[in-house]
Formats: C-alpha cells, structure tokens, sequence
C-alpha cells in the first residue's frame, strides 16, 4: 500500500505508512477509509453539491472510542480535522480537502425513557430517525423541518422548527452531553458539570470539541398534529403578507406559521396549470390540541382564496419530512439569511420583487416565524445570542449546472443587501454559508462572542476545531 499524504494545519503534510495505517486499522472499531476504498465517496458526499473535497482518510467512527482517538491522532500530527454529523451544513466544513475527516454518521443509536421523558441521541442520527423513535412514545422535542438534517450540527447551532415557539430551541431542551475536547478526554457537560462547556456547546459550533451523546428533554407531541400547506396565487402576496403580519402577531405559542415564497413545485394537490407559476404558501403546526389548533389556524386560513388549503390532522412524523421532497441532496445550494424584529412594510414591498426574477425554479425565500418560547430565554445563557428576534429569513438559492453558480449566488447576495436595511444585523450560524467568517464575530455570536473565545482557549486553545464557523482562542 503506498504511503498517505495528510494536510498539517500549518500547510505543511504528514506521511503515514503501511505500518501506521494498519495500527491505526487495529485501534478503531469503526472503519479508516482511504480514497478509493468502499465508503470513502458515501461518507465524503454531503447535502450541498458545491462541497466536493476528497480527504486525505476518513476515519467512520463507532463510538466514543473512535473519536478519542481521531482527537488524539489530529492533534499529536497536527492534521487538518474536518468533523462530519448528518453533513447538512450549507458551509461544508463537515469535509476537508487532503486533511483527516471524522465521520460519525454510523453513531446512530437513539434510547428513549418514556417515563421520565428524556431521549439520548449519537451524533449520526438525523432528525427524522430521532422523531421516530420519540414518537413511538408520542414525545418530541423541537429541532428542525427537514428530516435527512443530522440531529449533531442542529442542536450545536441553536435548533428550531415547528415546536420552538410553545417549547424553545433545539438547545433550550438539551440536559446534557459528553464531549471530546482537544486534549482527546470525554467530558460529561450539563448545567451542574462542566458548565461553562455546556454553555458553548449551546449554539457555538462544533468549535468545541466532538459530541459523542446528546441527552434531550421530551414533550408530549402528536401523534398527530394539525398541520399543512396554504398555498395563494402570488399576485395577491401584498395583502397575504400584511395578513401574514397581522396574524402571527396573535398567535398562541403553540402556533407556528412560516412564509414560503417560490415558484410553485408540482405537488399532487395543485393543478397542473399552476405548476411552474409564482406562489406563497403558508405552512403552519399546531403543537397541543387538535380542536384549539383549528381555532387558532383559522385566521390565516381565512386569508384571500387559496389554490390549496391541505391543512387538517397529520402524523408528527410525516409532517416533519414535509419538506423533503424540496429539499434533496446533491442540488448546488447558496443561502444567504438575516434575522428580522418585524415584517416592515419596506422588506415585505422587496420580497414581492425578489420573486419576479428567481434564477431557478428551485429558488425559495423562508420567512421562518420564531418568537415565544424562544425569546423567554436571556441572551447570556447560552451561546446562541438571538433571544429578541421574531423571524429569519432564508433565501435557499438551489440549481443544479454550475454554469449558473454566479447568477444564483449574485441574485441571493443582491437580495440579502437590500434586506440588511429591515434585519437586525445577526444570523443564525448553522445558516451561514463558507464565505461568511466576517459575520461569526458580530453576526452569529454578538454579545456571547467575546466569552465563547475565552472558552475556546480554554478547551480548544490551539485551535484543532477550526472547521467550522470559527471562534478563534483569546485569553
Ligand atoms: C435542507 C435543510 C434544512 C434545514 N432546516 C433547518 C431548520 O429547520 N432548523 C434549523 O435550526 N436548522 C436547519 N438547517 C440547518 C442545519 O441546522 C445545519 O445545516 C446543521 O449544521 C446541520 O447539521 P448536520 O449534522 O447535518 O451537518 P454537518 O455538516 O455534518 O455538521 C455541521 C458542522 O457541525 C459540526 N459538527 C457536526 N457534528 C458534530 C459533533 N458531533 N461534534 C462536534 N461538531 C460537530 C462540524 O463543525 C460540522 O462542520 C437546515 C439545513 C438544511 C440543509
């Protein structure tokens, strides 16, 4: 077998041998997988066609164990460490190009107490395999809206979904996890050990070290919840989006109703005339009562005359994977996303626009509607900083012949600086893509950033977790 080359993070190499890579076989319970070799390709491919970097080796961990010794082998060689959850992340920094990858996509266990409501979940799994296993108990706890996203990153950035705005973040639920920080020990992190770890790990990153267990807080959920698509004409957006304002200004926590600008996806209950055309769909969840559910849904459903009003009872878990369809891997994907205080008539008057000249048909603005439960958490408890805010806007510019790569990145930049005047100035990190490091300092961690880069020097002071949005060590 020759020799491999792996990237230092000083830009320099390390040269493994026969030798080296056969011990290092020997030490893992998972599987080392060099370029070439079976799984190599599967577990360097992530949701976001533009990230197509080939590893120097790739380590496909089993357990904690694994990852001990990965931290342990990155450091001691100084090598490039890219690590990988459900590799979802717009950014792509769950691979690197020639460095070390660790995997943890085979950590898949999740283990669920009924009674005491509290699930632990390994890093690999995704968040439609933990909704499955919770709700077998009808209990849930909130995470995001596209179930093939890796339960991993979502929870380190923040979390949210259809539950946030009756039971918070993501993070907000999360009691505890072990952590494998760069000095390659498993620390157990949770508010009475370890806190300060336990406090960065909520919305920092992966800049923290590797989490091997995440143990989450459950609520009694479904198994059905009333949910569903409302999808309008767009030539009457400008009274539905002032409509939109005014409802979700009332809305009960338990309300969650999201905004979808797009051209119209040729979904089974839309006629085929539609198909191709302009569209706002709001999409809505209910997380408590059905019969509440349908008194509160009914102001949005009284707005205007929808083509298609599919809301009614539906399976937690089928609601979950709602968006699956729009949302596949292996597009190229660009997103570019502010956070929102209000609707003001000037930003609602520019999104109308945005959708005259979408590049593809793929192309959607999110207008994700947060609030509630969220905001009843003080800034400083956790690293995820945006506790004021009500909406976050997405723009998901998706493609798939790189020939297009300027224009739809150019329309997404161009719409996202005319959005600055209206936003708040901070974005949601797991939300960034590659070239938004300027933002992490002001943007992503705000009033937290300075703490967050005292913690990093403590765990992390050479900085071996630099993949990611990085904080870098400041004593
Ligand atoms: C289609 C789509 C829909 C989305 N919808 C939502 C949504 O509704 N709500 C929401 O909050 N977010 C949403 N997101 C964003 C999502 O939260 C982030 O992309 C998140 O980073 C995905 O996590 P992952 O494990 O799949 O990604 P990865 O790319 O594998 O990981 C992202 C980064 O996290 C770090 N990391 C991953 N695992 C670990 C670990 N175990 N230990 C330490 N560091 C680790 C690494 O730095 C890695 O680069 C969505 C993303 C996509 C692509």
């Amino acid at each position: 077998m020759p020799n491999v080359t792996v990237a230092t993070r000083k830009g320099g190499t390390a040269t493994w041998k026969t030798e080296d890579i056969d011990a290092l076989r020997g030490r893992l319970r998972g599987t080392l997988c060099l370029p070439g070799e079976p799984g190599y390709d599967t577990a360097r491919t992530i949701w976001n066609a533009m990230i197509d970097r080939r590893p120097a080796a790739i380590v496909r961990a089993a357990g904690a164990a694994d990852v001990i010794q990965t931290v342990n082998l990155a450091r001691e060689q100084d090598l490039v460490l890219a690590v990988r959850g459900g590799g979802h992340n717009i950014a792509g920094n769950a691979v690197c190009q020639d460095g070390l990858m660790l995997d943890l996509t085979m950590m898949k266990s999740v283990r669920v107490d009924p009674v005491n409501r509290i699930a632990w979940a390994e890093p690999g799994v995704t968040l439609g395999e933990f909704d499955k296993e919770t709700q077998a108990f009808a209990l849930a706890t909130p995470v995001g809206i596209n179930s093939t996203t890796g339960i991993a990153g979502l929870t380190l950035g923040g979390g949210f979904g259809w539950l946030s705005r009756k039971y918070g973040l993501t993070i907000d639920n999360l009691l505890a996890a072990d952590v494998v920080t760069a000095d390659g020990k498993l620390r157990h992190c949770s508010e009475e050990e370890n806190e300060d770890l336990f406090w960065a790990i909520r919305g920092g990153g992966g800049n923290f070290g590797v989490v091997t267990s995440f143990e989450y807080r459950l609520h009694p959920v479904g198994p059905e919840v009333l949910s569903g698509l409302i999808v309008h004409p767009f030539a009457n957006a400008k009274e539905l989006l002032e409509g939109y304002r005014r409802v979700v200004a009332d809305a009960p926590p338990e309300l969650t109703i999201w905004a979808v600008l797009r051209k119209a996806p040729p979904l089974p209950f839309l006629p085929a005339e539609v198909h191709g055309t302009p569209i706002l769909v709001f999409a809505l969840c209910y997380a408590g009562d059905m019969e509440k559910g349908k008194k509160a849904a009914a102001p949005i459903r009284a707005l205007g005359k929808p083509i298609a009003d599919v809301v009614g009872p539906h399976p937690f878990v089928g609601w979950q994977t709602a968006f699956d369809p729009l949302l596949t891997p292996g597009a190229r994907n660009y997103w570019k996303s502010h956070d929102f205080v209000e609707l003001s008539d000037g930003f609602l008057e520019l999104l109308r626009g945005a959708i005259g000249n979408l590049p593809t048909p793929e192309c959607e603005i999110f207008i994700g509607h947060l609030s509630a439960a969220v905001n009843d958490v003080p800034v400083e408890a956790t690293a995820y900083p945006h506790r004021n805010i009500n909406f976050v806007m997405n723009v998901h510019t998706r493609w798939s012949d790189r020939k297009q790569d300027e224009t739809c990145i150019g329309w997404a930049r161009n719409l996202f600086d005319k959005a600055a005047a209206y936003a708040t100035g901070g974005v949601y990190v797991n939300f960034m893509p590659e070239d938004e490091t300027q933002r992490v300092e002001k943007g992503a961690y705000g009033p937290n950033f300075e703490r967050l880069t005292k913690l990093k020097a403590k765990y992390d002071p050479d900085n071996l977790f630099r993949m990611n949005q990085n904080v870098r060590p400041r004593k």
